[in-house]
């Protein structure tokens, strides 16, 4: 089979490997198509994500959908042909964290296309995969695999705003509109959110974030209207960080209003971050941090499904497996696109 193997950044090399078989209780996936995440594109051009450094031929890779190729000993709820959505994370489901609910906490956590552990777990990028069966969900015949991989960043989104608490009738800020920040605003928006506002430094992030249901959206250099929002102990109810970056996260406790939430999405660089932190206790702010998801991504891939939810103008563009770099570059490029996938025919 083909895999995209990141040998150094910038170098996908498109490698010969064996196919891995699946093991009891296993299933082998034929993947079909794979979204680039921000994760994936930090590695690619930096050679690591936050605070993981990628230290060996790596495959990157972890929002993909598939069809079931085939099944290992004693699997019975699958079946050869089947169309699923591939949740990335398999926890241990004994550690402390698993056992009080938080399994993306989980301590042996198994995250494909993750170089937080070493050896790294090699990701999705390929053409053929073995996972835990209870990894996959099933959806629909007539749902693409491209919408079906997009269950991953909206399992995210999912995550994050049901660590938000209601947003009926709230008024929040969605600082940073990468695909992560413009499937935040769809959810909040299903959620009952009464007045949203988005901030980038891009145009095009921020049409696309005004497409996907942002009341006003805000250039990042417009100075004099972001600091209107920290007047009167600030402005929004509810903030969400979705930009990773230290400007953002300043931004973010800044306009939220006395009592207010912030929920940190993003994934700020490696190290220490300069934020005015002295604003959460003079402020009563509720700083929440987000970190992947739990059982939302069964619930993100059953909404895709059900066409709940319209991700499709994320999905800007896709590239043949062959082409990897290409699509990494075109990835990067916030000017040019938004979500890309690969497909893998
Ligand atoms: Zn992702
Ligand atoms: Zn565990």
């Amino acid at each position: 089979m083909l895999a995209a193997v990141l040998h150094e950044p910038q170098k996908l090399l498109i490698d010969e490997l064996d196919a891995p078989q699946p093991q009891p209780g296993q299933v082998q996936i034929r993947v079909r198509a794979g979204g680039i995440c921000g994760s994936d594109l930090s590695y690619y051009f930096k050679g690591k994500s936050g605070d993981f450094a990628v230290r060996e031929p790596f495959v990157l890779g972890h929002e993909v959908a598939g069809e079931i190729a085939a099944l290992g000993e004693g699997v019975s709820d699958l079946r050869v042909g089947q169309r699923v959505a591939v949740n990335p994370g398999l926890n241990c489901g004994t550690c402390r964290y698993c056992v009080k609910g938080m399994p993306n906490h989980c301590l042996n956590m198994r995250f494909m296309g993750s170089a937080s552990t070493f050896p790294h777990m090699q990701g999705m990028f390929r053409q053929f995969i073995a996972v835990d069966a209870r990894q996959c969900v099933a959806v629909p015949e007539g749902l693409d695999f491209a919408m079906a991989s997009m269950a991953e960043p909206l399992a995210v989104a999912l995550h994050a705003l049901r660590l938000a608490g209601s947003l009926v009738g709230a008024k929040v800020l969605l600082v940073g509109c990468g695909p992560i920040g413009c499937i935040l605003l769809a959810v909040a928006r299903r959620a009952g959110a009464h007045h949203l506002v988005a901030v980038d430094l891009a145009d095009k992030a921020l049409q696309m974030a005004a497409t996907l249901g942002a009341d006003e959206t805000v250039l990042a250099n417009d100075q004099t209207r972001i600091d209107k929002w920290s007047q009167q102990r600030g402005t929004f109810d509810v903030v969400l960080e979705a930009s990773g970056s230290p400007a953002g996260l300043d931004t973010a406790l800044r306009a939220a209003r006395a009592g207010g939430t912030v929920i940190q999405v993003g994934n700020l660089p490696a190290g220490h971050s300069p934020v005015p932190a002295n604003l959460v206790m003079a402020k009563e702010l509720r700083y929440q941090g987000s970190f992947r998801f739990t059982d939302e991504y069964a619930v993100a891939a059953e909404e895709l499904g059900a066409h709940k939810i319209d991700l499709r103008p994320l999905m800007t563009h896709a590239f043949p497996l062959e082409e990897a770099n290409r699509a990494f570059e075109v990835a990067h490029d916030r000017k040019l696109s938004m979500k890309v996938h690969l497909h893998f025919d």
